[in-house]
């Protein structure tokens, strides 16, 4: 099976992830920036964070014989400290041109602050000055249709923006439709115990139909699993899903997305 991860945080997992998810048909792996599961105490910890996602996993990708791309930003978590998302903002400028970075990533909400929307909005326009693709995290939980509406609105507020080039991550059931409305794409984030199963993924897939959404493990320090991509493919097989239905989902959808970023490129195609 050939399939693309379109959001995993490698840096928080180990070389025998590698093996398995390229054993598993795996051709690119795309890591947006996130929390580390612990505050950052200056910019300079988001400097070495960038170098790491734009130097150093590319190269530890590539001995397995994956591709390796990367987003970044300030985390929606860590974005409370405005003055310190402000100076992490000034840093991403030179990170830009980088030949694995693909946009801007993930940014959105968490608690739904005041703070976070400001540094939404300042995340938003850089992506806009910068032409640059967007991925947003959405809330969890009880916070989750609240943020996404929130987000929605700051995105489709800035006239530069186009929606095509936004993908909504973590939907569910009450917030994928809200999202594909508005001609952005969509993400469902398969966790084994929160954010989407497979099972509750391919629902909405089946009540939804496949167009402009992706599925992604999201895998990360926490409990997650990186080849839950494949393993939600085998299920869609199993529930007789066509291998074309879900070479779209796993393979076309992310590639057709993320190819609107020139850098995207896998060498084997
Ligand atoms: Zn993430």
């Amino acid at each position: 099976m050939k399939y693309i991860e379109p959001h995993a945080h490698m840096v928080s997992r180990v070389t025998d992830d590698y093996v398995k998810m390229t054993t598993a048909g795996c051709a690119a792996v795309c890591e947006p920036a996130f929390w580390a599961g612990f505050d950052r105490s200056s910019p300079d910890g988001f400097h070495d964070y960038f170098c790491q996602l734009t130097e150093h996993e590319p190269k530890r990708a590539a001995k397995f014989g994956l591709k390796h791309f990367s987003w970044l930003c300030i985390n929606p978590k860590e974005s409370e400290d405005v003055k310190l998302a402000e100076e992490v903002l000034a840093l991403i400028p030179q990170f830009l041109d980088r030949p694995n970075v693909l946009g801007i990533g993930e940014i959105g909400l968490n608690k739904n602050s005041r703070n976070e929307l400001k540094v939404l909005e300042r995340h938003v326009d850089l992506a806009a000055r910068h032409d640059q693709l967007i991925l947003v995290h959405t809330p969890h939980l009880e916070d989750k249709l609240k943020g996404t509406r929130l987000i929605l609105d700051v995105l489709k507020s800035d006239r530069r923006i186009k929606p095509g080039r936004v993908i909504i991550d973590h939907v569910e059931e009450h917030t994928v439709k809200l999202v594909l409305n508005t001609g952005m794409w969509a993400g469902m984030t398969l966790y084994p115990e929160t954010k989407c199963t497979p099972a509750r993924a391919i629902d909405i897939l089946e009540n939804f139909g496949r167009e402009r959404l992706w599925l992604n493990s999201a895998c990360d320090w926490g409990v997650s699993d990186p080849l839950a991509v494949p393993r939600t493919a085998l299920e869609m097989k199993r529930r007789g899903h066509r291998a074309r239905a879900i070479e779209r989902v796993v393979y076309q959808n992310p590639m057709t997305f993320l190819s609107q970023c020139p850098k995207f490129k896998l060498t084997e195609d």
